[in-house]
């Protein structure tokens, strides 16, 4: 059987952190979905029209990797690939308490979904998504966290 993992996430923007949390996971999983979060109700900075294509280009040539947009419980998107797992990545104890939340509600929700943990690699832990928001919003070059050009 294919093992499937979905990597969900805002990805506001996709940096170079998520990555290598991929091509990690692509060592353990045959495919790997990742789904940008798109949440009426949250203010994107990067939209999903400007994201989704940069991730696609990131991963271009892979076709163990596919990327879509999703507007559902991450429980319900594993459901409708057929997905068993999850794959996240933890960066510090600030994510492993928001982690370990969130995870027992999506076992609760999709009792066949495991959530997979990577542990970021030092290089990458300190890359933020906000952080690289805000430095980009006052015009600081944030080329070097990211695996594409903006
Ligand atoms: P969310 O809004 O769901 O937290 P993010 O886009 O911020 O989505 O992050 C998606 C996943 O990637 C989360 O599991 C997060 O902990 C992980 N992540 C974020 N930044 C890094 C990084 N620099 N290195 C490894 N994992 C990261």
């Amino acid at each position: 059987m294919e093992r499937i993992a979905i990597f969900p996430g805002s990805f506001d923007p996709f940096t170079k952190g998520h990555e290598d949390i991929v091509l990690r996971g692509l060592h353990l999983f045959d495919k790997i979905i990742i789904g940008v979060g798109y949440n009426s109700k949250k203010q994107r900075y990067f939209q999903i029209d400007t994201m989704l294509p940069k991730i696609r280009q990131t991963f271009a040539g892979n076709d163990q990797v596919e990327v879509v947009a999703f507007d559902d419980l991450t429980a319900s998107l594993a459901r409708q690939y057929g997905a068993r797992y999850l794959l996240r990545g933890l960066r510090n104890t600030t994510d492993f308490e928001y982690e370990n939340s969130i995870s027992q509600i999506n076992r609760h929700l999709n009792t066949e979904l495991e959530t997979i943990f990577l542990i970021t690699s030092p290089q990458y832990a300190h890359i933020n998504s906000s952080i690289i928001k805000e430095v980009h919003k006052y015009g600081g070059d944030v080329a070097e966290f990211l695996p594409y050009k903006l």
